[in-house]
């Protein structure tokens, strides 16, 4: 039959700079509706620092809820958020503000989405079930590499399964990006991060489904990740602008194509060690040379000039159950299988030779 292309959303108010987390307040002030506060989700990292909380514009009743980012996002988290609000509030939000990593920013687009739509989050974990528009979202990055502050997904582990809400109301509705923010970050999690970006672009550009849309941002982002973990002669300031606009074109050319093995066994890690997004995916990458040649040299360089520790022997106490669960998550992910191998994916992909890949790891 005829192709259908995906008819895609993407955020429509942006805003860049250095310094530029100082322009929320008047960004978000025409949104304010009567007695209806704005929420602030912010990452409990941030309790103690007075650059990121005190520059937070709090009128009437808005509220700041903290939200740690140790564990990944879970449905029954959100559902429990959204009960909160609900109880506490009489009036459904003028909004909902994201202030960090990719973890905080998927709980506020979860949240703002089941703000308006009925039942609990794990109803919505696939594609296009969201019916309501969402409460107006806005996501402001700490950290670079997810690519969350443009994706049509907010990943989240329920109890069946890990898998994102896709869905035309999921996208931040304005997304400040201030590289500053991301100063503090310690330098493991940076790398771990970044390279999701990286990865991002290894999978999209080697994938079965790319097209010219994937391939000019992931090009781009791919160019601005050498720069910044390989060639490494720009300041650090000119690092965390050009990451931060990384993550952005990275997570754009995923958009318009897929991901592929590094994640889907991700996944599976994730699900069953609750391994973050981030760090799995350098423990899986580390092992794929036979499926990204080149690129899985250039990371391990990478992993050397930073002096970084990718966490080895993972899988190898995993119960015969644990390791077949992880196959069983890391197999689900068939758009992303298809993207890596093609049609056939399921003939080269066998069960046995996942279980010898993770076993590697
Ligand atoms: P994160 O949000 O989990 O944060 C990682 C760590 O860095 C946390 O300890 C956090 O507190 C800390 N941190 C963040 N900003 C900081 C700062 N400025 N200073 C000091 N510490 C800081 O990390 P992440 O890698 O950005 O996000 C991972 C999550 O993103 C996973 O849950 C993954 O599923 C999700 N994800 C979503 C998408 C999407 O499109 N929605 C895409 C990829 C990944
Ligand atoms: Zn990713």
């Amino acid at each position: 039959g005829k192709p259908v292309f995906k008819n895609f959303p993407m955020v429509p108010k942006v805003v860049f700079g250095k310094g530029s987390y100082e322009q929320l307040a008047e960004i978000i002030k025409p949104q304010r509706k009567s007695k209806a506060p704005f929420v602030f989700i912010v990452d409990d990292v941030f309790k103690e620092s007075n650059e990121v909380i005190d520059k937070i514009p709090l009128n009437f009743n808005d509220k700041i809820l903290y939200v740690s980012a140790d564990e990944e996002p879970k449905t029954k988290q959100i559902d429990e958020i959204v009960q909160n609000l609900k109880s506490e509030f009489n009036y459904t939000p003028s909004g909902i503000i994201g202030i960090g990593g990719g973890s905080i920013l998927d709980v506020t687009k979860a949240v703002s989405i089941m703000l308006t739509n009925p039942g609990n989050a794990r109803d919505y974990q696939g594609w296009d079930l969201v019916k309501k528009k969402a409460v107006y979202h806005v996501g402001i990055p700490t950290i670079s590499g997810t690519g969350s502050e443009v994706s049509r997904t907010t990943v989240l582990t329920g109890p069946t399964k890990k898998l994102g809400i896709n869905s035309d109301f999921t996208p931040f509705d304005q997304v400040i990006l201030d590289p500053d923010l991301t100063i503090g970050v310690p330098k493991d999690q940076w790398f771990y991060t970044g390279m999701d970006c990286f990865i991002h672009c290894v999978e999209s550009l080697n994938g079965t489904f790319l097209n010219a849309f994937s391939e000019s941002y992931g090009e781009k982002a791919y160019d601005l990740c050498k720069e910044i973990f390989v060639e490494n002669k720009i300041s650090e300031e000119e690092k965390r602008g050009k990451l931060m606009m990384a993550s952005w074109h990275g997570g754009m050319s995923i958009a318009y194509s897929q991901v592929g093995i590094a994640h889907a066994m991700s996944y599976g890690l994730s699900y069953v060690l609750g391994t973050k997004h981030g760090i799995g995916n350098c423990i899986v990458f580390n092992q794929l040379e036979k499926y990204y040649g080149e690129d899985v040299v250039l990371f391990k360089e990478m992993v050397e000039r930073f002096d970084i520790t990718i966490p080895k022997n993972v899988c190898g106490n995993l119960s015969e159950i644990q390791m077949n669960t992880m196959i069983d998550v890391a197999l689900g992910l068939v758009p992303l299988w298809e993207n890596a191998l093609g049609k056939d994916w399921e003939s080269i992909m066998t069960r046995d030779v996942l279980k010898a890949l993770y076993l590697k790891m």
